[in-house]
């Protein structure tokens, strides 16, 4: 696509800087990180289903959950791991050694040990020093490593966390011999230069081998900080389907994968044109919708309404798509409305073998226009009403809570 001697593509100008690994190893954390986000919930069937999916779509760890959680969630990394898929499973564990047994139990081969790293996580959430963190770390990556596992290390928000703490960390791991060392920007706020500087200075200090990255998108920038990560040479970008997660999200797996292969000509090894499929099903099993102006998957990515548009799309698609639909599994669609060119109104009839009069075209486009302008926005209105009541109480609802809390044993509430 970007080689087309039609466009110029600067892309070039800049290959000294990149180092991408080979392969570059997808991990998968819509069935984890991916469930965490606000209102989802997969029960141990749908979790199967979207991990062979994944397994099919060619990702090459697949995050099934923390075991620990719960029963349902324990017998779903079960399931996962004994489905035989092609794509490593993996279960994640706290530095505790109730999580570490779990997940040992569950019948993975890999293992996500995470820990915080920062001073406001350290203080205000798990109360532990430095020290503490450093040797439950330790304890947990040497009990993994006995009990056969390949181990990642992950620390929560490592990019806020003291350089030298972060390199005491890691450096302590590594001697336990952790297979991959995981760096997360938990709440989102690195720059695609920043980072860049960070995971240079990481691998100066710490020189790690296989070392993956976790991008939040908070401020709209995780597919651009892991694209920046995986320039630097970082192995194994963590992603979502769908950029699903906490809050807004992680790096969305389709947006990585496709950029990777279009912009720059990297193969990921993934099957590009399962994407939409995988992106229909995830849509449909965490009962988030995708936006209309979602890249890749959105119902409007490769949607042309305004005549100008597809007009030049009529004549050539690289006028105004950078990449072609059937790459990910999808159709172009030409829209009806306000903006309609005549172009393709005269193409909409051909594909039904009609050819009209100038004139025929021009009152039709017309007709178009004010039918457009005419229609009235009601049962748009009523729908979004619906949409927003849904989405800003999501998860069990006030009156389901009371009851449960009753049930409980909670007392009333004094009025
Ligand atoms: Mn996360």
């Amino acid at each position: 696509m970007a080689a087309s001697s039609l466009v110029e593509d600067y892309h070039g100008r800049t290959r000294t800087d990149r180092h991408f690994a080979d392969p570059i190893l997808f991990w998968d954390e819509t069935l984890r990180d991916g469930e965490q986000t606000p209102g989802v919930h997969f029960s141990p069937e749908e979790k199967l289903r979207v991990a062979e999916r994944l397994s099919d779509l060619g990702v090459s760890i697949i995050n099934a959950g923390i075991p620990v959680v719960s029963e349902e969630e324990a017998e779903a990394v079960r399931r996962v791991a004994g489905a035989g898929l092609k794509a490593g499973i993996l279960a994640a564990a706290r530095t505790v050694p109730g999580d570490i047994e779990a997940v040992i139990r569950s019948g993975v081969r890999y293992i996500a040990i995470f820990v915080a790293a920062s001073q406001v996580h350290l203080r205000y959430k798990l109360k532990m020093t430095e020290d503490q963190v450093l040797d439950a770390s330790v304890a947990s990556v040497r009990r993994a490593k006995e009990a056969g596992l390949h181990v990642a290390f992950v620390t929560e928000d490592t990019v806020r966390a003291p350089f030298d703490f972060v390199e005491r960390l890691y450096k302590a791991v590594q001697a336990e011999k952790a297979d991959r060392l995981v760096i997360s920007d938990t709440v989102g706020i690195m720059t695609p230069l920043t980072f860049r500087w960070y995971l240079e200075e990481f691998r100066r200090r710490v020189q790690p081998l296989d070392w993956s990255v976790h991008c939040h998108n908070d401020l709209g920038l995780a597919v651009a900080n892991t694209l920046t990560a995986l320039e630097v040479g970082v192995t194994c970008p963590h992603v979502c389907v769908n950029g699903l997660g906490e809050r807004a999200g992680n790096a969305s797996l389709e947006e990585v994968a496709v950029a990777l292969e279009s912009l720059y000509g990297v193969k990921t090894g993934l099957k590009t044109s399962q994407l939409y499929e995988l992106s229909r099903l995830v849509e449909e099993l965490s009962g988030i919708p995708l936006a209309a102006n979602k890249a890749i998957v959105g119902y409007n990515s490769f949607s042309h309404e305004a005549g100008i548009h597809t007009h030049g799309i009529l004549a050539h698609t690289l006028t105004y798509e950078p990449l072609q639909p059937e790459v990910v599994g999808r159709k172009r669609r030409m829209i009806l409305g306000k903006h309609t060119g005549r172009a393709a109104l005269a193409e909409k009839l051909k594909e039904h073998r009609l050819v009209v009069p100038d004139a025929v075209l021009s009152d039709l486009q017309l007709r178009i226009k004010l039918g457009t302008e005419a229609q009235s926005k009601e049962e748009m209105v009523r729908f979004l009403t619906e949409y927003r009541a849904r989405f800003e109480q999501p998860g069990i609802p006030d009156e389901e809570f009371w009851r449960l809390a009753k049930r409980a044993g909670v007392p009333e509430a004094p009025a």
